[in-house]
């Protein structure tokens, strides 16, 4: 079955054999293209990105410790470095640098907060500041350095990934149709290509594919700015909003929540309360350009783990999603392991397999 793939080719032909088609373009379709290649199938991948996407809308940001709570689970620094360690991998072979150190300064939120943050003893966490230096932010409850952050460059790698893998435009400019697919005794046949397997990487649009739509994932629509400000910052802010340096004094500032809900595009009011609350944490305004504006959904079941593996009615039927609001941390060993479970056949683990959830799928 292994024939040359396409790793670091750009143009493709018009018919050509796929082992896996991804359908869904962003992180989660991204790292299981480059997986499964590794493992050396023939992939390819559709998006239209046009449906929106969380990867899109997404700050890259790796901050190590959020919450209220401040709070490190035991194996955090492990996953930290693994994930951080795959990105670098990923890098190496695009030929640019898609990682760059973030440090993070987090402004205490509120009383409660700052007790938290002056107790707290981690090797990731500097020591607390009240707020008496000068500074552009306002810092009642004063303000603690994260250190161990890190920005991943989504842009980056969705644009150098789609480059290797995606469909000819003609194929792909549609979307992908579920309905259009014939699932054989073996495989799914569509336009002409007989494919091993079909995978759903399709974020919120989950809830619109008539094989994996009865999964329990629950949505948390969310928005985002790209701003012009006249500020050089050192490294993020983390205060209710996050404000991350991109490159010459271009930021990106988020993130709204609406739990429950999707987001079908960017809103007004999306737009302004991440205007206000940046307004609100500074000393002096500032003149601020809005350079562009997103939104995305974050899908999740509720323990909160990703959800992958083959369908259990339709095995070339197989589905990677469920990354939640940290898929930058939990996208890299999940697509490795779903890889490896599509290639060889390894098991995959009981917490994230989409087993457990089979009484929710339709079974005909
Ligand atoms: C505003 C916002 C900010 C965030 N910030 C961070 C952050 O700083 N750090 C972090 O770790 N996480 C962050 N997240 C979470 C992170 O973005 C997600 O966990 C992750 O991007 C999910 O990736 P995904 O590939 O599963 O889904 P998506 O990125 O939504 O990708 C799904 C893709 O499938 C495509 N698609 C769907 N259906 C079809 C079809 N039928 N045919 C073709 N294409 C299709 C869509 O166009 C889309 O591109 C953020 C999320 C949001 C919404």
């Amino acid at each position: 079955m292994v024939e040359p793939n396409f790793v670091g080719s750009t143009v493709r032909p018009t018919s050509f054999p796929i082992d896996t088609l991804i359908v869904g373009q962003g992180l989660a379709g991204t790292l299981l293209a480059w997986e499964l290649a590794r493992a050396g199938q023939r992939v390819a991948t559709i998006d239209t990105c046009t449906q929106g996407g969380a990867s899109r809308a997404a700050g890259g940001l790796m901050n190590p410790l959020t919450g209220p709570r401040l709070a490190a689970s035991p194996d955090l620094a492990r996953r930290c470095e693994q994930a951080r360690a795959h990105y670098e991998h990923l890098a190496a072979q695009l030929g640019q640098p898609l990682v760059e150190p973030m440090p993070i300064r987090r402004l205490c939120r509120d009383a409660v907060e700052q007790g938290r943050a002056r107790d707290m003893d981690h090797s990731w966490l500097g020591v607390w500041h009240a707020d008496t230096r000068p500074d552009l932010f306002r810092a009642p409850f004063g303000s603690l350095e994260i250190h161990q952050g890190w920005r991943l460059d989504l842009a980056a790698l969705l644009a150098g990934s789609a480059a290797r893998w995606a469909m000819p435009d003609q194929a792909a400019a549609a979307g992908f149709d579920w309905t259009a697919i014939h699932l054989q005794g073996r495989g799914v046949r569509w336009q002409g290509h007989a494919i091993d397997c079909v995978v759903s990487c399709e974020g919120a649009a989950i809830t619109k594919n008539p094989h994996w739509r009865g999964l329990p994932l629950h949505a948390d629509g969310g928005e985002s700015l790209n701003l012009h400000l006249p500020i050089d910052l050192p490294g993020a802010i983390s205060a209710g909003f996050t404000l991350v340096p991109l490159d010459r004094q271009r930021y990106w500032l988020g993130a709204t929540h609406h739990p429950g809900r999707a987001v079908s595009g960017p809103t007004d009011a999306g737009r302004e309360t991440l205007l206000n609350a940046l307004a609100a944490r500074l000393r002096m305004p500032l003149p601020i350009e809005v350079l562009g504006h997103c939104a995305g959904t974050r899908m999740a079941p509720s323990d909160r783990e990703p959800v992958l593996g083959r369908h259990p009615r339709w095995p070339w039927l197989a589905i990677f999603n469920g990354l939640g609001s940290r898929g930058i941390l939990r996208a890299p060993d999940s697509a490795a392991q779903l890889a490896r479970h599509l290639a060889t056949g390894a098991p995959l683990p009981e917490d994230r397999d989409v087993v457990r959830y089979a009484h929710h799928l339709a079974w005909t």
